[in-house]
């Protein structure tokens, strides 16, 4: 049954449901929002994650800091070991999962492919084998796939019955494959799931490789910066909160299948007019050098989300200007320069 605001709200409170979820990737940015979120509205999280140094460990160091604040649980540990995961899972009586653990990034990705294909594709697969051999087929799996799995797809916004055969990065085909490896559990051992394809998110402690913190950054310390592109890329930037909305409210939603959602904006924008936008919040300007398009990018990202709408009842409320304001007022506070990526 879609989910509707109301639901949602009578979920929050001493009357709601009680249960224990595992969210992998909990010391990364969507996790740790996640995580914080359920705590929120009254459900137990349980993080999990290997704390790998793709980038900056302070600062997922800090995010744990923000869960062990709030009494959250959180378990240093490799999704890709099954004996951790299996001693977590009864240890702490869970019964749901939101798998977010992955190696992220699309230019990583060129130069280590493994990485990728080892997080992204044993991992979920060793997920998958727990949960039949645990019995925990009750609720669907709620994991994020990408908005990258849209490759060069020309006609917008994108839809999730469009063709999705021609990845861009080795970090699309990973996505992809999840997605075909989580409908391929569905028709052995009949688990469902909720493959969430998230679009570009962007909010306070996002991540240090993506262009809301590096633009920033940059900026902030008067340094030049790489416009990819030319500045002609869209994106559709989407804000933290409103990802963790439908993160959660995925939680409450089962048809019995495997599905597909994107949780995304649905209003992309220019990357010179987001640029412009980050320097009317830090207050400064951009030293820009102009330069073509990386491999493994594209050119566009845009969501419908009228499937997120009816299935889940997402609707995203916040603003770029919003957003982005939010985000540098993070930064400053936190100095977040210190966790920028050597590049
Ligand atoms: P993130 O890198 O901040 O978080 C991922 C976390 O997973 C990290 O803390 C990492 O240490 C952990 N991890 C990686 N491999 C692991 C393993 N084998 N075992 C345990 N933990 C492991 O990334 P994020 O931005 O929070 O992304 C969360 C999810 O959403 C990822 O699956 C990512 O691919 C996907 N996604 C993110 C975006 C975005 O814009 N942020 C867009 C599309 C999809």
């Amino acid at each position: 049954r879609p989910m509707t605001r109301r639901r949602m709200d009578e979920l929050k409170g001493p009357h709601g449901p009680k249960f224990n979820v595992m969210v992998t990737g909990a010391a990364g940015f969507v996790g740790m929002h996640t995580a914080i979120a359920l705590n929120n509205i009254g459900i137990t999280p349980i993080g999990y994650d290997n704390v790998n140094q793709y980038y900056s460990v302070d600062l997922k160091e800090k995010r744990i800091d923000e869960l062990k604040k709030r009494d959250i649980a959180f378990v240093r540990g490799d999704v890709c070991d099954v004996d951790k995961l299996k001693k977590t899972i009864k240890e702490h009586n869970i019964t749901r999962f939101i798998h977010l653990a992955a190696q992220a990034g699309v230019r990583y990705s060129l130069d280590h492919p493994l990485e990728y294909t080892r997080n992204n594709v044993d991992c979920t697969v060793n997920i998958l084998e727990v949960l039949v051999e645990l019995g925990l087929k009750e609720h669907p799996l709620v994991y994020a796939s990408s908005s990258s799995v849209y490759g060069n797809n020309i006609k917008t916004p994108f839809q999730e019955t469009d063709r999705v055969e021609d990845p861009a990065s080795l970090y699309a085909a990973t996505k992809r494959s999840d997605e075909l490896i989580a409908h391929t559990y569905f028709n052995l051992h009949n688990i469902s799931s909720i493959g969430l394809r998230f679009f570009t998110v962007y909010g306070p402690y996002g991540r240090p490789d993506m262009a809301p913190f590096i633009f920033t950054d940059k900026i902030s310390n008067g340094e030049e910066m790489r416009m990819f592109n030319h500045g002609n890329s869209r994106r559709d930037f989407t804000y933290i909160d409103d990802i963790v909305q439908g993160i959660i409210h995925a939680l409450f939603v089962n048809t019995g299948r495997p599905e597909l959602v994107n949780l995304g904006n649905g209003r992309p924008i220019v990357l010179a007019d987001f640029i412009r936008i980050v320097e009317k919040q830090v207050g400064q300007n951009a030293i820009i050098k102009s330069v073509p398009m990386q491999k493994g990018d594209v050119p566009t990202t845009y969501a419908d989300i009228s499937k997120a709408q009816w299935l889940l009842g997402y609707y995203p409320t916040t603003t770029i200007e919003d957003g982005i304001s939010n985000f540098v007022q993070w930064f400053r506070e936190h100095n977040a320069s210190q966790y920028r990526m050597a590049m």
